[in-house]
């Protein structure tokens, strides 16, 4: 059995991988190939490396023919009701063993991933899936969440008694027998009229059966008020010395002056000792890397065990349909199709980063902005050999993304101001 599963999984991973493979080539060849010829691009970052200042980085990227003519072309992690089809073959050879309840359950979560939205009943069933898994495993509140997104999709309830039975053992094992008792009755119900074989349907009405006699008439138990829990606050920091007149985020044991000496930079005001919280602000764009896409929300970072999966995409997933519902509207639908070359190892960690900054910006708002920035940036010239240093250490601190990429980010950036 274990020997089948990992064959049966190395045989669809491989063929993954290889349609991967043959898409990206297809899509790369003719988009990148001057960019990326061997030699081509470090001839491009030296001659950019020469420019002294901002405006000049911005002028010797805006004359590049390759930047005048760029749009971004599709290129997504798509679904598929074939590689979801096959993903489930291997979950159903996984369960109902306990033993490998935990491979079933990355199993699940990746068919999921590639179900297509316009298949609700393949997506209720799915869900209802993992929520079985979860019940294998006894982690309750989970399955409880994914039998109730099962739901949601308002599919027959003659095919989806199974998450009424799910519901029913997550509310005995919480002692709302009251709860229990009703989901079991359903569950029984629409078991009865199902299509499955008789067979099946006397073995499961056993199984309901005796959690149902167990839990029937059973005194609840009162909910403790522990049970009305209040949701979880998240712990901000206070800053030391108290707000700052002039910039609420930053403490007054800070100011931000213009020198020039050293460009834009903070000063002191007074000692401070290590440890002193100087500035609390919430961050413009935010990013996650690629690697835990699958395994935590895209909107709110939260580790989710009931991943969501983007109805468009087969890469990000959300911990609820809120998070879903907020990241689509703010960026998600405008990077969702085009998500693989944001995400390219090949252009550096910040690509995404700078995308969003455009994104939030707007069209708009840029217009409204632009003389106020032509003049910030007019003033940094002047002080340009300063500049360059300082504009690494503030706005990219801490990043291990190499200097050539942050200034073509930014290259990139102004150069989106200069060109209306
Ligand atoms: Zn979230
Ligand atoms: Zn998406």
């Amino acid at each position: 059995m274990a020997d089948a599963y990992e064959q049966l999984l190395r045989k669809i991973q491989a063929g993954l991988q290889q349609k991967m493979a043959g898409e990206q080539a297809a899509g790369e060849q003719e988009e990148s190939l001057l960019i990326r010829a061997t030699g081509v691009l470090d001839a491009i970052m030296e001659e950019f490396q020469e420019q002294r200042t901002d405006l000049e980085r911005v002028q010797y990227v805006s004359q590049m023919s390759e930047i005048q003519t760029f749009s971004l072309k599709e290129n997504y992690a798509q679904k598929s009701a074939e590689d979801a089809t096959n993903y489930e073959k291997v979950y159903d050879m996984l369960v109902p063993n306990e033993a490998s309840a935990n491979k079933a359950l990355d199993v699940i979560k990746k068919c999921l991933l590639k179900t297509p939205p316009e298949d609700t009943l393949a997506l209720a069933t799915r869900y209802m899936k993992r929520g079985w898994t979860y019940l294998l495993l006894e982690q309750f509140d989970n399955a409880k969440v994914d039998a109730m997104k099962s739901l949601s999709f308002k599919c027959p309830d003659e095919q989806m008694w199974n998450a009424y039975e799910i519901l029913g053992h997550c509310y005995a094992m919480s002692k709302e027998y009251k709860e229990a008792e009703a989901q079991f009755l359903k569950a029984l119900e629409y078991l009865r009229k199902s299509n499955i074989s008789n067979e099946v349907k006397a073995a499961t009405t056993v199984r309901i059966m005796s959690v149902f006699k167990t839990v029937k008439g059973k005194k609840q138990k009162k909910a403790s008020s522990a049970a009305a829990e209040k949701p979880a606050t998240r712990h901000v920091p206070q800053l030391s010395y108290g707000v700052n007149k002039r910039f609420p985020s930053a403490s007054s044991a800070v100011n931000f002056v213009r020198s020039p000496m050293v460009g834009r930079c903070a000063l002191a005001q007074r000692d401070i000792k290590p440890g002193d919280i100087l500035i609390i602000d919430e961050p413009y764009v935010t990013m996650m890397n690629a690697d835990v896409c699958g395994s935590h929300c895209y909107n709110c970072f939260s580790y989710c065990p009931c991943p969501i999966p983007c109805s468009s995409c087969a890469k990000v997933s959300y911990c609820s349909d809120s998070c879903y519902a907020a990241s689509w509207e703010k960026q998600h639908k405008m990077e969702c199709k085009v998500l693989n070359h944001l995400m390219d190892p090949e252009i550096g960690k910040v690509a995404l980063l700078v995308f969003r900054a455009l994104v939030m910006v707007s069209w708009s708002k840029l217009q409204k902005l632009k003389e106020k920035l032509l003049t910030v940036i007019d003033e940094e010239k002047c002080e340009a050999p300063n500049l360059v240093a300082e504009e690494v250490s503030t706005d990219y601190g801490n990043t291990d993304t190499p200097l050539s990429s942050t200034k073509v980010s930014t290259a990139i950036l102004l150069f989106y101001i200069y060109s209306f």
